[in-house]
């Protein structure tokens, strides 16, 4: 299980204005959107996985949440508190409402930024019918004071809120029923440690190995009724960034593309133009993946660089950069996080055509650190 690499200092010299706008804030090429699109919705719910057993890949999550299901179901109790994390789009949704499935409870869906006051928490909460689960996406943007009222929620089952205010102020005990809190984040070190500790369980959902995709993709196909061979469902798979949601994303782009211009089936030449268009490279990097580690080989000489230098230079927020475009690329040997900052590795150079330097560390931006 990685454990969340410290925020880097994000202070810096900052790069020139002229110079962020030469590299252009291109945003039509970014093209990498983890988050569900209408078009994903859309196609969710037909193809969402619903038992454990539907849902491939993340076995180890899984085996423990049957273990946890079938114990909590035997003795007619509300399961323990989960905690899911992993980058988006691999399925922490998902799960999510494969647990309630498999429970054979409600679930309640709300996410952190949304629930901005106790009131609000304190609603979704009452209205809990037994053993329900209570899903909160994005839990490490929950404000302070609605995080206060969820310890004791998931503690003892009940809330305290103070009704009234000044001389009039009291506090009343709302009874809540018992439930299963089912917290999804993509980042577990943002999370404060009570919260943390309230969880019985925590899953780390994991990037999917191209044959999991592949089998994932292939098993839409059927269910969307159309044919792809394995070598397409595997082309698919590779370059699809070890993502579930963006698998399925490229998957029905290929089938528009052989619909529109082929016999209605995918093969592995559909997939390849359909993707080219899009401008996904064989290895599944997009755009904006290959902007970014142009910009740590050219303007910083590979580095390391700090995250808010190269997101001014790509024209991206550093929390972009650091959520959904580095770690795929750091899990895939093309760049890393030091202390000083991000550096491109061999990898990236060979995938982008540069020739890789004798002794990248003994650059010129160590001696300037140095000196300063
Ligand atoms: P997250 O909540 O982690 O961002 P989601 O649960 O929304 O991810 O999943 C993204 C997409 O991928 C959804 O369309 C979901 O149905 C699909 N998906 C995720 N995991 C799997 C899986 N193991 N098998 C099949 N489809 C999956």
């Amino acid at each position: 299980m990685g454990q969340p690499p410290e925020d880097e200092e994000r202070s810096g010299e900052g790069e020139p204005e002229d110079e962020a706008e030469s590299w252009g804030n291109d945003a039509e090429g970014r093209t990498v959107d983890l988050e569900a699109d209408a078009d994903d919705l859309e196609f969710d719910y037909t193809l969402r996985p619903t038992s454990l057993n539907e849902m491939l890949g993340q076995d180890k999550v899984k085996e423990q949440l049957r273990i946890a299901i079938g114990a909590a179901k035997q003795r007619q109790e509300a399961m323990d508190h989960v905690l899911l994390y992993g980058p988006p789009g691999l399925g922490k949704t998902t799960l999510a409402h494969v647990i309630a499935h498999e429970l054979d409870v409600e679930i309640h869906t709300t996410s952190g930024p949304v629930l901005e006051r106790p009131s609000e928490l304190a609603g979704i909460l009452t209205n809990l019918g037994p053993r329900d689960v209570l899903f909160i996406d994005e839990i490490h943007r929950v404000v302070r004071v609605v995080e206060e009222y969820l310890y004791s929620a998931m503690e003892d089952y009940r809330i305290d809120i103070m009704i009234d205010q000044g001389p009039a102020a009291r506090s009343i005990t709302l009874p809540v029923e018992p439930f299963t809190l089912i917290g999804a984040t993509t980042r577990q070190g943002l999370l404060t440690s009570p919260m943390r500790a309230r969880f019985g369980l925590t899953g780390h959902l994991d990037y999917y190995t191209v044959e999991e995709l592949s089998h994932i993709v292939s098993r839409d196909a059927r269910l969307l009724d159309f044919s792809i061979d394995r070598d397409g469902a595997l082309e698919v798979a590779k370059r699809s960034r070890g993502t579930a949601r963006i698998a399925k994303r490229w998957l029905r782009r290929a089938r528009d593309y052989g619909q529109v211009e082929g016999d209605g089936s995918v093969n592995v030449e559909i997939v390849k133009r359909a993707l080219s268009m899009h401008k996904v490279d064989p290895l599944g990097l997009e755009e904006t993946d290959r902007r970014l580690l142009a910009a740590l080989i050219d303007k910083f000489d590979g580095g390391p660089v700090g995250l808010s230098n190269l997101a001014a230079v790509i024209g991206e927020e550093a929390e972009t950069i650091e959520e959904v475009y580095e770690p795929y690329l750091i899990k895939e040997s093309f760049m890393k996080r030091t202390p000083r900052g991000r550096q491109a590795m061999k990898r990236a150079y060979e995938h982008l055509g540069r020739s890789w330097p004798t002794d990248p560390d003994a650059g010129p931006d160590g001696q300037q650190l140095d000196l300063l």
